[in-house]
């Protein structure tokens, strides 16, 4: 298994895990840009948003309502935040197993980034 948010999944590779159930896991970003900046993934391996199947689609929903519980966990549910799905090069995705960016802790500097 090469995936490195698969192996964190897995627990082979330690992560400061903040949040999870039986489909996603949340754990807090190894450079974070924001004072709150957590990742939030599906343990299946899905690449990216372009590889999402039909099947797929309920999970997505699901992630979504998982990222509102971790927004309420990390304490930032109140004041607000802000969820980022890269994709592909000019979107910025290096890790190719499908990420959420939970980002709070701060008032953004501009609406798109
Ligand atoms: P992307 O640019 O693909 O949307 O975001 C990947 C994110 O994963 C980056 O913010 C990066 O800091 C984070 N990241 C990369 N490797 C690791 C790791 O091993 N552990 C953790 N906790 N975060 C990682
Ligand atoms: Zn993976």
């Amino acid at each position: 298994m090469s995936c490195i948010f698969c192996r964190i999944a897995a627990g082979e590779i330690p992560s400061d895990m903040v949040y999870q159930d039986d489909e996603f896991i949340a754990f807090n970003d190894i450079h974070p840009q924001t004072p709150v900046h957590i990742l939030i993934i599906p343990r299946k391996h899905i690449v990216s948003v372009a590889e999402l199947a039909d099947e797929d689609v309920p999970l997505m929903g699901r992630m979504m309502a998982f990222a509102k519980r971790v927004a309420e966990e990390a304490g930032v549910a109140e004041k607000g935040y802000r969820l980022v799905i890269n994709m592909g090069p000019d979107g910025g995705q290096i890790i190719m197993h499908i990420h959420m960016h939970l980002l709070g802790g701060r008032k953004m500097a501009d609406r798109m980034r």
